[in-house]
Order: structure tokens, then C-alpha cells, then sequence
């Protein structure tokens, strides 16, 4: 019998599952002849590593398939991802005016985190979802979301195992880009067996750790070490430690001139905190709001304190955005914390151990 390389999932039910959502997939591209690839809004490395390791996929498959590459928000791309190999494809929406015959959403469940992006999906023949977060009743002609892979990255790694495409080394980049980055470096609950095979693969396949590592993590400029200096300095701690918070506000990004796409990594310097097993981290954000960054670093569900300020994820991962001022935010989401880390729960708001996992971004 041909050995076939298996990366996971490791149940043969998951498994089964997810080969039939491959196959309802590729016969769902190989009728396109354009398709647009779109991931979330703020992208990271697992959105904008995915979308991009796909398109070449699909063009490997399909060279004669018009492959597109959107961008959820009008905004610019992260800077930091600039090294990913196709980066400068990545096109705003209102660039795109036509009806794609195939829309593929990566890194995303709920169609509202496609932003401006969810009119071109509005307008496409068939929609297909490949994520990890938790799923929306209805979105998607074909699918496949798994809540327990790490990062989108290790799904689309055995999409292209299961339609025997060659892993280049460019393909092998952005997928590895999309694991490092949402395991935290494989430092996160979520770096399981199956990331790390995966991994494994995409690094013999010409992938370079070090230089994913080089570019996301060791070229900061000075303003955004300014401001994590500010975050750093103002962290503070309660419930004896258990939960730490800090915050940037808008006159903090004026005097450090810091950009507000560089900071999401300060939420980690939150979490750090010794003895923390909830972590918050809010940031002033244009149109007078603040975006709020949460994480668990043990069994307690932040994902439904963000639901309850408006927002979603996972267990251990998890944000929203509110309407009002830092010091506003602080005094509408911190009693919730305190709340959650005693396990109360008599509002019924929190019900805990539905379709969250752990810490995937
Ligand atoms: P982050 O804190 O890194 O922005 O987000 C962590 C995870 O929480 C994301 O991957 C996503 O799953 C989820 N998340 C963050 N913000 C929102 C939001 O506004 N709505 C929803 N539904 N999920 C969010
Ligand atoms: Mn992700």
C-alpha cells in the first residue's frame, strides 16, 4: 500500500471528516476560473500566511485560474509581513470589482471579520471556508473548520498533501509563518503534535524559522519599543497577580509615533506576568474606540468575557472592540474578569466548554 504522509488530525473521525471537506473543496476551485482568497480583519501571520501559501497552491493546481488575494480591510498589510513571499499581491477591496466565481475565506468563520471584503464574497458564485474558529451556522458552500488545529497554516499544509502539491520553498514560508505566529512559537496551548509535524515538514520543504523569527519578532523600530516600554511600565496586577492588565492610549501613540498595526505582540508581554492566568490588553484605536486583546493561560474561558463586550474566539485566545474610552473599557471588562476567575457565572453569560479551544489566534 503507498504510505501516504499524515500530518493529523489524529482522530480517524476528524480525519475521515476533514479529507471529505478537501474533496468538496477542490471540486468547488477546479470549476472556478476566478477566485478571490480573503482572510480577517488586523491580519496576522496565520491569515496572511494562509491566504498566500493557498494562492500558490491553487495555482500549481490550476495555472489557468485567475487567483486574487484581498485584503479584509482597506488598510495596508502589516509591514512586518513584508518578507512573506507574494506579499506585495495582496490587494485592498475596492480594487476588486469583479464577481468571483469561488471567494475563499481563510482564518475565518463569522463573514462580518471580512469587513469591506464581505461585499466581494456578497457577489461571488460559491463561497469556501477554511479555518479554526469556531463555526458560523450557514457560511460556506464547502468548508472545512477544524477548532483543534493550531493555525489555519497546518490546515491548508494538508490541503496540499491531500491534492499532492509539491511544498516549495515559498509555499513552505508563508504556512510556517502562519504556525509560528499563532502558536505563539510553538509556545502556546495549542502546539500540539500535529503543529509540530507539520512544522516539521514545511521546514524540509524549504521553510526558514529563522528568518520568520528575524522579521516578526527581532526588527522592531524604536517608536513601538517606546511604547511597549509605556505598556511595560504601566502593567499592574490583581487578585493577587492573577489577572494583569495594561493599556496604550491615543496620546501614548502620538508621542512614541508608534504604529497601531506593530502591537500585537504586547498582549504577550501582559501575559508574561508571573503567577497571571488572565491577561487584558486594550488599545486606543481611531474612531474613538478601543480594541481589547484577552487571554487565558490556564482553564478559564476568556472567549466569553469578549463575547460579552461584543466580541468572539477562543478559550485561551480572544478580543473585541468597544465604543468609548480606555478608562471605560477598564471599568466594563475587569469585573468580568474578576468574575471569571472565581468561576462565577449567576449572569448564565459564561457557559464554558462549547466550541472554544485552546489559544488558536
Ligand atoms: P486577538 O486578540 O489576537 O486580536 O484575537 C484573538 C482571537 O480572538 C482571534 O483569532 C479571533 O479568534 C478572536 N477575536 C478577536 N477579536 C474578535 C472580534 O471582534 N470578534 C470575534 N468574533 N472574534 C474575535
Ligand atoms: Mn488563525
Amino acid at each position: 500500500m503507498e504510505s501516504k504522509v499524515r500530518l493529523g488530525p489524529a482522530s480517524a473521525e476528524e480525519y475521515a471528516q476533514q479529507e471529505a471537506g478537501f474533496a468538496s473543496i477542490m471540486a468547488t476551485l477546479a470549476k472556478a476560473r476566478t477566485i478571490a482568497i480573503c482572510a480577517h480583519t488586523s491580519p496576522d501571520g496565520d491569515a496572511l500566511g494562509s491566504q498566500l501559501g493557498l494562492a500558490l497552491i491553487i495555482e500549481a493546481l490550476w495555472p489557468q485560474t485567475e487567483v486574487r488575494v484581498l485584503l479584509a480591510d482597506e488598510r495596508p498589510a502589516p509591514h512586518i509581513y513584508s518578507f512573506l513571499p507574494g506579499f506585495e499581491r495582496l490587494e485592498q477591496p475596492s480594487a476588486y470589482e469583479d464577481d468571483p466565481d469561488v471567494f475563499v475565506a481563510v482564518d475565518l468563520s463569522d463573514p462580518r471579520r471580512l469587513h469591506e471584503a464581505q461585499a466581494v464574497c456578497e457577489r461571488a458564485g460559491k463561497v469556501v471556508v477554511i479555518d479554526h474558529h469556531p463555526p458560523v451556522e450557514g457560511f460556506g458552500d464547502a468548508k472545512v473548520v477544524r477548532t483543534g488545529a493550531a493555525a489555519v497554516g497546518v490546515i491548508i499544509a494538508e490541503l496540499a498533501l491531500f491534492a499532492g502539491v509539491e511544498l516549495t520553498p515559498d509555499i513552505a514560508q508563508n504556512l510556517m509563518c502562519a504556525i509560528v505566529t499563532d502558536t505563539g512559537r510553538f509556545q502556546y496551548q495549542n502546539a500540539d503534535g500535529e503543529a509540530f509535524r507539520a512544522a516539521s515538514l514545511l521546514v524540509d520543504s524549504g521553510a526558514s524559522p529563522s528568518q520568520i523569527s528575524l522579521h516578526v519578532y527581532e526588527s522592531f523600530g524604536l517608536p513601538f519599543l517606546h511604547l511597549k516600554s509605556l505598556v511595560l511600565g504601566r502593567i499592574t496586577t490583581f487578585e493577587q497577580g492573577r489577572i494583569a492588565y495594561s493599556y496604550a492610549t491615543q496620546s501614548d501613540f502620538e508621542r512614541t509615533g508608534a504604529n497601531l498595526d506593530e502591537c500585537d505582540g504586547l498582549i504577550d508581554a501582559v501575559r508574561s506576568v508571573e503567577g497571571s492566568q488572565i491577561a487584558l490588553f486594550l488599545k486606543a484605536v481611531p474612531g474613538g474606540k478601543v480594541r481589547g486583546n484577552l487571554r487565558s493561560k490556564g482553564d478559564h474561558d476568556v472567549s466569553c468575557v469578549a463575547q460579552m463586550m461584543g466580541g468572539g474566539g477562543h478559550k485561551a485566545a480572544a478580543g473585541f472592540t468597544f465604543e468609548g474610552s480606555v478608562d471605560e473599557a477598564l471599568v466594563s471588562v475587569l469585573p468580568s474578569l474578576r468574575k471569571l476567575l472565581h468561576g462565577q457565572d449567576e449572569d448564565g453569560e459564561c457557559q464554558s466548554g462549547q466550541t472554544v479551544q485552546d489559544g488558536a489566534q
